[in-house]
């Protein structure tokens, strides 16, 4: 379970503050999906969970743990982040998921590193491609190499930045149906940003809707409404039933 409680966070010391009393819970097991326009504080917000900035108030727990106060080094065996561009340099598909143990092995890789590897490896069915090099990948297999070699890491919470942000249709289906399995068979919890919200409601389990820093809704995809898009992106949409599923239609060519 993630649990951030009355977060603030500000750049400097004269600068309004850009997440304001920010609280959440996430269920281990569960996808959480960070929405809202750009500037509302979402990268900063992961910033603060990954540890590259420190709030000016708050907490944030995971099973129970405090993270803040946690060496960074344990902290990254707990959060896994993967980043929305990667290189993976010339390194082969199965050394670009090592590198996930880094902070397990220190300096050389010992048997429970390679075995990790290989389990994540037939568990996301990359058998085939596990010796070329990663670079020279699609972008959706480089995608899911890199939530391979976050799952390396063993963590309890995985961070995903706009994950299917360069991705054609095909990919992100790949992408988002590879982070569900994960979930639910690994019972991790997955914190994710996402522009699409039709993509954001396939993915997600809960919703946190953040405006100007402070969290404007949360909940289930019941709290997702007309109303709610128009006040927290400020565009008219049509929200639309397909098969007891919500589509979610936006913007003035629809309505
Ligand atoms: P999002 O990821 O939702 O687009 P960000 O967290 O990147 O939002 O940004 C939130 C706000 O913080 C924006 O107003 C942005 O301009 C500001 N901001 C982001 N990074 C910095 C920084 N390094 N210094 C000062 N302000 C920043």
């Amino acid at each position: 379970m993630l649990k951030i409680e009355h977060l603030s966070f500000q750049y400097s010391r004269r600068s309004l503050p850009v997440l304001r009393d920010v609280s959440l819970e996430l269920p281990a097991g569960q996808i959480g999906m960070l929405l809202g326009k750009n500037g509302a504080g979402k990268t900063t917000l992961f910033k603060i969970i990954l540890g590259l900035l420190t709030p000016s108030e708050g907490r944030i727990e995971l099973d129970g743990e405090d993270i803040l106060s946690m060496p960074l080094r344990e902290r990254a065996r707990r959060i896994a982040y993967v980043p929305q561009h990667i290189h993976f340099g010339e390194l082969s598909v199965y050394d670009s998921i090592l590198m996930g143990r880094v902070s397990y092995f220190g300096l050389k890789a010992g048997t429970a590193d390679h075995n990790a590897v290989e389990e994540i490896i037939r568990e996301m069915g990359m058998e085939e491609f596990a010796d070329r090099n990663a670079e020279h990948l699609s972008g959706g297999e480089k995608q899911k190499i890199a939530i391979a070699r976050a799952m390396a890491q063993n963590p309890k919470l995985l961070v995903l930045d706009e994950p299917t942000g360069n991705l054609d249709i095909s990919n992100e289906d790949l992408i988002i149906t590879e982070a569900k399995a994960l979930a639910e068979k690994k019972k991790i919890s997955i914190i994710s940003s996402m522009h699409d919200l039709n993509q954001a409601l396939y993915m997600g389990d809960h919703f946190y809707f953040l405006k100007d820093g402070k969290i404007r809704c949360s909940g289930k995809e019941d709290i997702i409404t007309e109303e709610l898009i128009k006040e927290v992106y400020g565009i008219d949409s049509r929200i639309i039933a397909y098969e007891n599923k919500k589509i979610i239609l936006g913007g003035k060519h629809y309505v």
